[in-house]
């Protein structure tokens, strides 16, 4: 079964199940991603303080696989925030990933102390002008960041990556997200593991013959939501791209909104600025 893919607002296709690498090393970086290609993955989310954008370009030059059939992210970091300075952070991902565009370009955080999401979003649109990249959006990007954005620059971001998962489910990003057309990205989307031996998630794993982590992607899939579940083992990755067999019924996805719990793992974006 093939992904699917959600529309952008600009109209570029975006795959809806990715495969992300942070706190991935370098090094392992080009076997996992080279193991999720195998698998069927065509969409990577990486950047730049990840220090792995090497290793996934190394997987993607290595894998055979035409440049037209993947989608690759990544994200300029709070450092190189400013417009010249995310002109040539492009520069440096654009080269070290081996390629001549992403598909993807983001604000990594808003990191509002700075004041400079703004100069940093003219120059995505500068890169997107000039046919640089396919599409542009942000991170981590709390509702008043995102109107002061839109209010302030031309081009709506088509995604805002965020927080999201079943214990911390950010509904007031995503009706932001939503009123303004940007498609909601949930990063951590198996909350790192955390939600995976809660009660509800095992009984309805159960009740479908999936696991735990199979469970909670397709909760995300089913509304919408474009996932990329990270991990380095060979086994969880195919499972992970195993989640189109089934579906979860109404009474099910309620019983995973009822985990919210305010269980953020990242800090908020409100107050991180490094
Ligand atoms: P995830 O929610 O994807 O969870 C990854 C963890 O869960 C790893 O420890 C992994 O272990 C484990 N795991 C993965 N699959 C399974 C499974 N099937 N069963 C049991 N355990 C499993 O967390 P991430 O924080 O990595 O988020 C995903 C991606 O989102 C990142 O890789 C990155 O691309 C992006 N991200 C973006 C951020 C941003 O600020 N924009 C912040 C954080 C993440 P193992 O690897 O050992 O198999």
């Amino acid at each position: 079964m093939s992904i699917p893919t959600i529309t952008l607002n600009n109209g570029i296709e975006m795959p809806q199940l990715g495969f992300g690498v942070f706190q991935v090393p370098d090094d392992e970086t080009t076997t996992a991603v080279a193991e999720a290609l195998r698998v069927g993955y065509r969409s990577i989310d990486t950047a730049a303080i990840y220090g792995n954008e090497t290793g996934v370009g190394r997987a993607i030059a290595e894998s055979g696989i035409a440049r037209d059939d993947l989608f690759i992210t990544s994200k300029v970091w709070n450092t190189d925030q400013g417009y010249d300075s995310t002109l040539r952070a492009y520069d440096d991902t654009l080269a070290k990933l081996g390629l001549e565009q992403l598909d993807l370009y983001l604000i990594h955080w808003p990191a509002p102390a700075l004041d400079l999401y703004v100069d940093t979003w003219r120059a995505l649109e500068r890169i997107l002008a000039d046919g640089r990249v396919r599409a542009i959006g942000v991170s981590n990007f709390e509702p008043a960041h995102l109107e002061r954005l839109i209010a302030m620059s031309t081009v709506v971001p088509a995604v805002n990556q965020v927080e999201l998962h079943p214990a911390m489910q950010n509904r007031a990003v995503i009706a932001a997200n939503s009123a303004h057309g940007i498609a909601t990205e949930a990063w951590s989307p198996l909350a790192q593991g955390a939600v995976l031996q809660d009660p509800a998630v095992l009984a309805v794993a159960q009740h479908h013959g999936v696991s735990p982590a199979q469970v909670v992607l397709r909760w995300h899939l089913q509304q919408g939501r474009i996932v990329i579940p990270k991990s380095v083992t060979a086994s969880r990755i195919a499972e992970n791209h195993d989640v189109l067999g089934f579906d979860l019924s109404a009474e099910e996805l309620t019983a995973l909104d009822g985990l919210e719990r305010d269980g953020r793992t990242g800090p908020h974006p409100d107050e991180f600025n490094g």
